[in-house]
């Protein structure tokens, strides 16, 4: 249990704010899922990979806690006690034992339930950023326990680059390739998936399959991150999610198209969708997917962006 700071206490001490925090938004590279298990979780295999779409959060010295927002999903996301910012700063007050005072402001571009995992990015730039405000001097570590019980990505947000992910995605090993970067070109959707839903419908298009599937592991995946190369790495994608979205949302079908005449290396959807991600070679060719997304008007915006990109972090 971390303690408060009193004023003689040597090592971080609260600070007088703002404290801003930028947080990426996660692909799965690889998203292999078990079958349901009986807590209710399906068990996982993946290997996450941030990207550059980021979150901002600010906190502020307040006498009460209080969230505010501009950008993607303003109007159409509570900011009440259901949101992942607020559960996020009132489990790390409740675990380090002092007041959830604070004056949050989210600037949101990661869209809402889009497979990115834009809830799970704001909860851990919360406790990033109320860890410091706080003067809390908690590890990452210490941080990704709080920030399990909210949400199965939050560890890996915390830490970002690319990682392997296990148990329901909770528990987060880094993956200690070299250096690459990938350029990637998001499809955004207009409208989200549901990721329980994705979930369900997986689970009733497995149903009519005996024995299941085995829960497959990413060593194709780890090796191609290996060899640095994009055919082989867009080669190694795949999401066992895919065949539930797509069966929920059939237009997939045509972004997925669009994006490999636009001359992709390949192409997913990215999580529990409705987000479609695709490989390129360089930034010119995302550049060039990008306009052919946007020019067969599939999506409601196809933009670029670079991986991996470190987790949250204070600015
Ligand atoms: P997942 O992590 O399950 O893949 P996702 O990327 O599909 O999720 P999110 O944007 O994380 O979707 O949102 C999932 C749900 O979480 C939303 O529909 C919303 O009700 C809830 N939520 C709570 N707080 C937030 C937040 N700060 N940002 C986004 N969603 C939030």
């Amino acid at each position: 249990m971390t303690e408060a700071w009193g004023p003689d206490d040597e090592g971080p001490r609260p600070h007088p704010g703002p404290v801003r925090v930028r947080v990426p938004a996660k692909i799965n590279l690889h998203l292999g899922v078990g079958p349901l298990r009986p807590d209710g979780y399906h068990e996982l295999n993946t290997v996450y990979h941030a990207i550059g779409i980021f979150d901002e959060l600010t906190a502020r010295r307040g006498d009460t806690l209080t969230l505010t927002m501009e950008g993607v999903g303003t109007g159409e996301l509570a900011l009440d006690e259901t949101n992942l910012i607020i559960r996020a700063a009132r489990a790390l007050a409740a675990h380090a034992r002092v007041p959830a005072y604070a004056r949050l402001h989210l600037r949101k571009s990661i869209p809402l339930a889009g497979g990115l995992a834009g809830g799970s990015a704001d909860a851990a730039a919360a406790l990033i950023a109320c860890d410091m405000l706080w003067g809390l001097g908690m590890s990452r570590d210490q941080l990704a326990e709080v920030g399990a019980q909210l949400g199965s990505d939050v560890p890996f947000l915390l830490h970002g680059g690319t990682a392997l992910g296990t148990g329901h995605g909770e528990a987060v090993s880094p993956i200690l390739a070299r250096p690459t970067a990938w350029h990637w070109v998001v499809a955004i959707a207009d409208g989200g998936l549901s990721t329980p839903a994705v979930y369900r419908e997986l689970d009733t298009l497995r149903d009519s399959s005996w024995p299941p599937p085995p829960l497959e592991g990413p060593d194709q995946l780890m090796a191609a991150l290996r060899q640095r190369d994009p055919e082989v790495l867009g080669a190694a994608l795949g999401n066992d999610l895919q065949a539930a979205a797509l069966s929920l949302r059939p237009q997939l079908a045509d972004v997925l198209k669009a994006g490999h005449e636009a001359g992709a290396i390949a192409g997913l959807v990215s999580g529990s969708g409705p987000t479609c991600v695709f490989l390129a070679a360089d930034a010119g060719h995302a550049q060039e997917i990008a306009a052919g997304l946007n020019a067969a008007g599939v999506c409601l915006e196809a933009v670029t962006a670079r991986g991996p990109q470190p987790g949250a972090r204070v600015t």
